[in-house]
């Protein structure tokens, strides 16, 4: 079923609470936690707690909490008072994505390169 969790999946477990993270905020809907390599001072990661492998399939299964991933990621821009910041939806893995969570990443506190690696 869409949206349920997964066994073999490592971000269903941070949600769940069985794998520990440096969790920053949580809502009803997300969970946000440090990134374990960050690549920049802040490197956070915002997900749903329902289980879909990127953004456009949250976003056609639960809209409501893709639009939630979008409000939290500010919401953590503003707790680490980032005025600019960057969030990156890694989709497939040509792109680098190597969970397969829906996960933004939200990017900040240093000079950002456009265009991106
Ligand atoms: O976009 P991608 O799928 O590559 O992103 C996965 C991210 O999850 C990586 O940046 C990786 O450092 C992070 N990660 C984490 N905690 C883990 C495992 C992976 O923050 N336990």
């Amino acid at each position: 079923m869409p949206g349920e969790p997964q066994d073999d999946c490592l971000f269903c477990k941070i949600v769940a609470g069985h794998v520990p993270a440096t969790i920053v905020r949580e809502t009803d809907t997300t969970v946000a936690f440090r990134d374990i390599n960050p690549q920049a001072p802040t490197h956070v990661l915002v997900i749903p707690k329902v289980h879909y492998r990127n953004a456009a399939e949250l976003a056609a299964g639960e809209p409501a909490i893709a639009a939630d991933i979008l409000r939290e990621a500010q919401a953590v821009a503003d707790e680490d008072k980032l005025e600019s910041y960057r969030v990156v939806f890694n989709t497939g893995s040509g792109a680098g994505q190597t969970v397969w969570h829906t996960h933004a990443h939200v990017i900040g506190g240093r000079g950002l390169q456009w265009p991106p690696g």
